[in-house]
């Protein structure tokens, strides 16, 4: 029987809701463990995973493979996603009715894997998701909005030119999961910041 996120996957590849479907070559539905207590959202598809229809696959999500690596956890463990499906042309931001219009397919996600911490990577996602601004002010921290944990970090990609930043990523990343193995453990987490609805 078909689960709920391969009818949900089935409905991204076909969509063709906004005009970003008039110029991607593939659709990038969310891919991962369906039981994962996290999911990774970046903003949107680039060129490989528009070329591949699977997310993080270019230099970007083997720097993410990277730092989840040095937290001892696989990729094949978490959910990786974006807010908007189609690859914006160029690699450009995406529009407000874009990322309205897509809007559903990850409420759908989040609400058919329920994920104790959705993690958002990098500016954009942070602005379109919670209404952030400045992420290397909040990187590293937990916020909650609408009884939902999150954890803010850096883009990927942005460690692709400035090495540094790759150590930030994989101290991010360890902190996120050292966070889920004490909510696990049944354990309060502090809250650095509450974000409205
Ligand atoms: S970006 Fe989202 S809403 Fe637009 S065509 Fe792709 S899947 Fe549909």
């Amino acid at each position: 029987m078909e689960s709920k996120l391969d009818i949900l996957r089935k409905k991204v590849i076909e969509c063709t809701k906004c005009e970003l479907s008039e110029t991607r070559t593939n659709s990038v539905p969310g891919k991962g463990n369906f039981r994962s207590d996290v999911i990774f959202v970046g903003e949107a598809p680039g060129r490989n995973e528009d070329l591949k229809g699977e997310p993080f696959v270019g230099v970007a999500g083997k720097k993410l493979s990277l730092a989840l690596e040095n937290a001892g956890i696989s990729r094949e463990d978490v959910y990786i996603t974006n807010t908007v499906k189609c690859r914006p042309p160029n690699n450009r931001v995406p529009s407000k009715i874009e990322k309205e219009t897509c809007q559903d397919y990850i409420k759908n996600e989040i609400e058919i894997i329920k994920p104790k911490i959705i993690c958002i990577l990098g500016n954009t996602a942070f602005g379109s998701i919670l209404g952030g601004t400045e992420i290397t002010k909040y990187r590293g921290k937990i916020g909650r909005k609408d009884d939902q944990l999150y954890f803010i970090t850096i883009h990927p990609a942005a460690t692709i030119y400035n090495q540094g930043l790759i150590e930030v990523l994989k101290q991010d990343i360890k902190k996120l999961f050292e966070l889920i193995r004490e909510l696990k453990n049944g354990k309060d987490i502090s809250i650095d910041i509450e974000f409205s609805s």
